[in-house]
């Protein structure tokens, strides 16, 4: 694994090898020219151009001159490092990475769709995926069950059984799912997640919890994850949720982000989001650190629609756009090592690239509850890069 510096050494090395060494000459194989480079990686955010060249970011700088083999015209878009989105289900099916790709994301984590009897089809997807593709073994064996819920029988959280998908996906599996909330786990919710704990822990892997409607009370949940563990779902409404009856935030959230516990905003379907819960919470502070669908094949028409979709609600309720795209990109590259090198644009990191534009206008958005809320501005996916190549639109 190399650091950002060796990274930057190592591009310098392969550029100048590559290309004769007069500065007239250079030539790259694609130049995004023009763009409103947004990387928070760098806290830059101005009118740059990029170029690339062998896969790699050669340069980012204002009137980069040069020939470029393709040239991208990016004057009015954003240009931002590829996005990651760490909550999907991209990996239910062969077409669920290519659609991904189509939004902007270039690297995904599929959350618990398979557990030990059926991750193995999972990571086939994830290993095909012409993105990094990752995804975590669900602690309950049959992997997601709706709507009855996976983890009623808490024998389906077989310890042994998790740890045999892991040992024999490691390269694909980098993490522990366990959706904990009432209607899929009951009770079972602390068992469930112990065991999620001791299955993670032989290799030092992250888990993600998702959480919502709790039959435990969220800080007894809380008090079970380590630094780098995930909850999802962060502003379900309901009971045992983030807030208590007269809506205050209960103060072991912010304490568990502050030992480094991951919240992220995980947009779903049906009971994870409520508009009034994301407004109480953000104006006490809590914002996600990271981005994410829950996406299926199937959940496009219904509130998800796409990352950039996703990451406008937050535009709607006051977020800066740097602050948008770092939980996008940055935040969730930190989150597993297969991320290392990405989420940034730095020189000789991996040239995966999204180029949006930010549209004004009135953009009505969808909670999991048919609320309705309408923003002025809303991000449209306009592109997609992937190691230096330009990806193909629908
Ligand atoms: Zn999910």
């Amino acid at each position: 694994m190399m650091n950002r510096r060796q990274l930057v050494c190592t591009a310098g090395a392969a550029l100048f090898a590559g290309v004769p060494q007069s500065h007239a000459a250079t030539s790259y194989d694609l130049i995004i020219k023009g763009g409103l480079v947004i990387d928070p990686s760098v806290g830059l955010d101005a009118i740059r151009d990029v170029a690339i060249v062998g896969g790699k970011i050669a340069a980012v700088e204002a009137n980069i001159a040069g020939d470029a083999k393709e040239t991208i015209d990016a004057r009015g878009k954003i240009v931002a490092p590829g996005l990651i989105d760490i909550h999907t289900h991209a990996g239910r099916t062969k077409e669920g990475p290519q659609l991904a790709l189509q939004d902007g994301v270039t690297g995904w984590v599929d959350a618990g769709s398979g557990g030990a009897d059926n991750i193995d089809q999972v990571a086939a997807v994830a290993r095909g995926a012409p993105q990094i593709g990752r995804c975590l073994v669900n602690i309950a064996r049959t992997g997601v069950v709706t709507p009855t819920g996976e983890l009623h029988d808490i024998n389906s959280a077989n310890v042994a059984l998790a740890q045999g998908a892991i040992a024999r996906n490691r390269d694909v599996v980098v993490g522990v799912k366990a959706r904990l909330s009432n209607n899929v786990a009951g009770s079972n919710d602390l068992e469930a997640l112990r065991r999620a704990q001791e299955a993670a822990a032989p290799f030092n892997l992250p888990v993600m919890i998702h959480v919502g409607q709790n039959y435990s009370p969220l800080r007894a949940i809380l008090a079970l994850l380590k630094r780098g563990d995930i909850v999802t779902h962060m502003y379900a409404p309901g009971m045992n949720g983030i807030l208590d009856d007269k809506g205050v935030l209960i103060p072991e959230v912010m304490a568990a982000r502050r030992r480094g516990v991951v919240f992220d905003f995980g947009n779903g379907v049906a009971d994870h989001f409520d508009w009034d819960t994301v407004e109480k919470a953000t104006r006490q502070g809590l914002w996600p650190d990271t981005f994410s669908t829950d996406w299926n094949t199937a959940s496009k028409t219904s509130g998800v629609v796409d990352l950039p979709n996703v990451m406008s609600k937050f535009i709607m309720f006051g977020m800066p756009l740097s602050q948008i795209i770092a939980c996008a990109t940055v935040n969730a590259a930190r989150l597993f090592p297969c991320f290392d090198d990405r989420g940034t644009l730095n020189v000789g990191a991996p040239a995966d690239v999204t180029l949006m534009e930010l549209r004004d206008g009135t953009f009505d958005f969808l909670d999991n509850y048919k609320g309705t809320r309408s923003g002025r501005q809303r991000l449209f996916p306009a592109g997609t890069v992937l190691a230096g190549k330009v990806a193909p639109r629908a």
